[in-house]
């Protein structure tokens, strides 16, 4: 059986239900083929089920690239306005919490729904539980499935990034990036808890469970948001957010007390309170846990008019400028999105098009652009989704 359409898209997540809803509405002939039994699982899962489907604050500073200037166009012309616009029209609640980040009332399925809602108007047909076995190109692709062949002038690559491979996540978008001859940015777990050593987590031990603010720093980039310490070493999503941004072999540095000038403090409850220790006064700005186990005897018995100017700055050092050396991540098993992907230098960044291969666009995670923790990830997908969209 062969069946032709104007574009078919592989991959039924957020970035593929866009990018077949614009061209759907542009009267294109779409098909969108899915492997798993359902479309939008990561949206499902996404935001703690509630979906942070956007961010009102949306600049290419949220997004890591090799090549930092390739979302611009995308996000400038599909942008967070245009999607809530959508959420809007559908009647779907929302709210906002820290920094823009806009999360549905009820559930992640409302905006699945209004994905599959928008793509019946726009006469996308959609078929689940489809394997695609080969990729043929002459003038036209052919697509085979363990459903039949399906013909089209152009090929949409949307299968995603590589974590939480449990729910349907393959490497296929960059096994035909290859099978192209294009060139990939080595994929890597972003979103990420990170692991320590076994020496430093041992350090740590009886800290697992202890989640407090701070900013934690690395390659020039420091986020301020919780930290949470696990029995495998540190996760919360300010270290979610600098994981995207560390490299194996690097320290990361976490600030416990950033609003405050610590040698100035101590120095002021050296003549307002001497004989307290640092355990008591440290203890009413962090938990109890966490100041025993930064405070290495004798610093943490000792009055705080005792204090040398060198304990002082060992203290300042352990709270302020804590250095931490991860081992590694918990990896795609647990990774909110992947690093890398398809390289940019590939595609046209107003099309999505493949500059070597006619017809062939990639969007969304599979290509080497991650977005921050914050529903940046998902403003991309919906963004380059669309832009294809214009052109498939
Ligand atoms: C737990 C979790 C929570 C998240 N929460 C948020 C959030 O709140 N806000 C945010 O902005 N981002 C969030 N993200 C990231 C966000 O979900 C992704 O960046 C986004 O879904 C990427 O869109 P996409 O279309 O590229 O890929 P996906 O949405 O992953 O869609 C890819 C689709 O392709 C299908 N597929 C894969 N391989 C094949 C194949 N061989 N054949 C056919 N189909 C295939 C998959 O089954 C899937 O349906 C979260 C991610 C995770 C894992």
């Amino acid at each position: 059986m062969m069946t032709d359409f104007d574009a078919i898209i592989i991959g039924g997540g957020a970035s593929g239900l866009m990018c077949a809803i614009a061209a759907g509405q542009r009267r294109r002939r779409v098909l969108v083929l899915e492997h798993a039994e359902t479309v939008g699982k990561k949206i499902l899962i996404s935001g703690g089920g509630r979906c942070n489907f956007t961010n009102r604050n949306v600049s290419t500073e949220n997004y890591l690239s090799e090549n930092p200037h390739f979302c611009k166009s995308a996000l400038s012309r599909f942008t967070p306005a245009d999607f809530i616009a959508l959420v809007e029209k559908h009647g779907i609640r929302y709210h906002e919490k820290t920094a823009g980040q806009l999360f549905c009332d009820g559930s992640a399925r409302e905006i699945v729904a209004m994905l599959r809602a928008e793509c019946r108007a726009a006469g996308v047909d959609i078929r689940t539980g489809h394997t695609v076995t080969a990729i043929r190109k002459n003038d036209t692709f052919s697509i085979e499935t363990d459903h039949g062949t399906f013909r089209a002038a152009s090929l949409v690559i949307a299968t995603g990034g590589l974590s939480i491979p449990k729910i349907g996540a393959t490497d296929f978008g960059l096994r035909v990036a290859k099978q192209f001859g294009l060139k990939i940015v080595p994929p890597a777990p972003g979103l990420v808890g990170l692991r320590l050593g076994a020496v430093e987590q041992r350090a740590l031990g009886g800290l697992s469970g202890v989640s407090v603010e701070a900013v934690v720093s690395c390659s020039g980039q420091s986020f301020r948001e919780a930290i949470l310490f696990t029995h495998r070493g540190l996760s919360g999503p300010a270290v979610l957010q600098i994981s995207n941004y560390w490299r194996r072999g690097q320290t990361i540095t976490i600030n416990l007390l950033p609003d405050v000038d610590l040698a100035a403090t101590i120095s002021n409850w050296q003549k307002t309170h001497p004989k307290s220790t640092l355990k008591t006064r440290l203890g009413e700005w962090l938990p109890k846990r966490l100041v025993r186990n930064r405070l290495a005897p004798p610093l943490d018995t000792k009055p705080v008019n005792q204090l040398s100017p060198k304990e002082i700055a060992a203290v300042i050092r352990a709270f302020q400028a804590w250095e931490v050396s991860p081992t590694g991540t918990d990896g795609f098993k647990k990774a909110e999105v992947t690093r890398g992907g398809v390289d940019t230098a590939e595609l046209s960044s107003k099309t999505f098009e493949a500059r070597r291969v006619p017809g062939l666009f990639f969007i969304g995670e599979v290509v080497d652009v991650t977005g921050w923790l914050g529903g940046y990830n998902f403003q991309w997908a919906w963004a380059s989704g669309w832009c294809a969209g214009q052109f498939v």
